[in-house]
């Protein structure tokens, strides 16, 4: 049905593909193991085929228990590749395909059929365990991770049945090679191996682009979200809050008299304050909490879920945190104090911008009655006060 040299070119034209690929991929990030575990494995994969294709003219080792082995190891490659990618270690399981192989030669050395069962018996193991680690990392739905699975698995039920048809069929094989509906699993795996090659640059991908969105929402100085990022998460976060699930609040914090660090101690000491702001702020948040540098010397806070008394809490935390500690750099030591507006709304009625309007209200309020405190301001208009009442924050003003 499929001749052995079409399969064969198909599996080297994949592999090549898939290494030059991975190859470009590592020029880029040369800190990512998993791309040489791939290459690698592009690289067994295809030597113990070259080598398998021309064994008629090797010596007897050479021509099937080393290029078994060759392919066997690069099977074991791409999963040790994909933990890699995780930054999970090396799975000790892919050398159990290797050692089928290896144990299992010596039993079937003078039969086709039986050797050919044997490696499809190991590769079908290899792919059955790839397979299912990969899957169990897989989040839900269509990606390129289920994708990667459940071709392993289909590669497994395919390669097993073909070392049984192999081993019950032995006689008529003889010493080969395959013909009619048995040459379909080896062109099948050659076709799976494109696919995965075309799924494993998907995974690449998504893997650098959520870098560079990641990067695209970092703040350089302080290593906190920007401003960008700030609104992009916090309103992904309201919008994600139930309607019944009681308030959100949203806190913005400034440091007081900023400018006149600047001028006394230089701009790389008013960068220093501006980084131990956002670090000891951060020590003090939850995950769920979204916090970023949104200006200059200013910060925002969104809390989701959180009533605004809790909210309070952890902004005077926030506030004592960098009132109660001088921060020292090379050549100064520096008293900082940070005034906050802090406001909070119903999640039916938490608009990030209005949140974010009325908080800078009150922060600008925190400023006039003398700085070095928290200020709370009710965020929704006075129609819809009397439908969802807000307790206001007890005042430190
Ligand atoms: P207030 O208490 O009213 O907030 O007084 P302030 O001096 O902090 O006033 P303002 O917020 O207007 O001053 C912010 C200053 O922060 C002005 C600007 O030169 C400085 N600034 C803005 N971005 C940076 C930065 O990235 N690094 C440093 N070192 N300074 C910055
Ligand atoms: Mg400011
Ligand atoms: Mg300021």
């Amino acid at each position: 049905m499929f001749d052995s040299f079409t399969t064969r070119l198909v599996v080297e034209a994949a592999c090549l593909m898939g290494s030059l690929t991975i190859f470009s991929f590592w020029l880029k990030d040369r800190h990512t193991s998993a791309h040489l575990w791939w290459i690698a494995g592009f690289g067994l994969f295809g030597l113990g085929l070259i080598l398998g294709s021309l064994r008629q003219h090797l010596p007897a080792l050479l021509s099937y228990p080393v290029p078994g082995l060759l392919t066997l190891l690069g099977v074991s490659a791409f999963w040790a590749g994909l933990r890699a990618f995780d930054r999970r270690p090396f799975p000790l399981l892919a050398l159990l395909p290797p050692a089928i192989w290896g144990l299992g030669l010596p039993l079937v050395l003078s039969s086709y059929p039986l050797r050919y069962a044997l490696f499809n018996l190991a590769i079908g193991t290899a792919t059955l365990l790839t397979g299912t680690d990969v899957w169990r990392q897989a989040p839900k739905g269509i990606n390129p991770r289920t994708c990667i699975g459940f071709i392993c698995l289909l590669e497994t039920a395919i390669s097993y049945t073909q070392a049984v048809a192999l081993i019950a069929m032995q006689e008529v094989i003889g010493d080969g090679p395959l013909f009619g509906w048995l040459t379909f699993a080896p062109f099948q795996s050659a076709v799976a191996l494109i696919a995965l090659v075309i799924f494993g640059i998907q995974l690449i991908s998504e893997r650098s682009q959520q870098r560079l969105q990641r990067l695209a929402m970092s703040d350089e100085l302080t290593n906190v979200l920007n401003r960008r990022g700030f609104f992009e998460l916090g309103q992904q976060a309201l919008r994600g809050q139930s309607d019944n699930a009681g308030d959100s609040s949203v806190i913005v914090f400034d440091i007081d008299r900023f400018k006149s660090i600047n001028d006394t101690y230089g701009h790389a000491a008013g960068d220093q304050v501006i980084a131990t702001f956002a670090k000891r702020a951060a020590r003090l948040l939850r995950p769920d909490d979204i916090f970023g540098r949104i200006g200059g010397e200013e910060f925002a806070l969104l809390l989701p879920g959180t009533p605004s008394d809790v909210a309070a809490s952890v902004a005077e935390r926030i506030r004592l945190a960098i009132s109660e500690e001088p921060i020292t750099g090379e050549g100064y030591t520096v008293s900082v104090t940070t005034s906050a507006g802090l406001t909070s709304a119903p999640n039916s009625h938490a608009h990030l911008d209005r949140l974010m309007a009325t908080a800078d209200a009150a922060l600008y309020e925190a400023k006039r009655l003398g700085r070095n405190r928290i200020k709370s301001l009710d965020s929704l208009p006075s129609g819809l006060r009397h439908l969802t009442p807000i307790a206001r924050v007890p005042h430190k003003a």
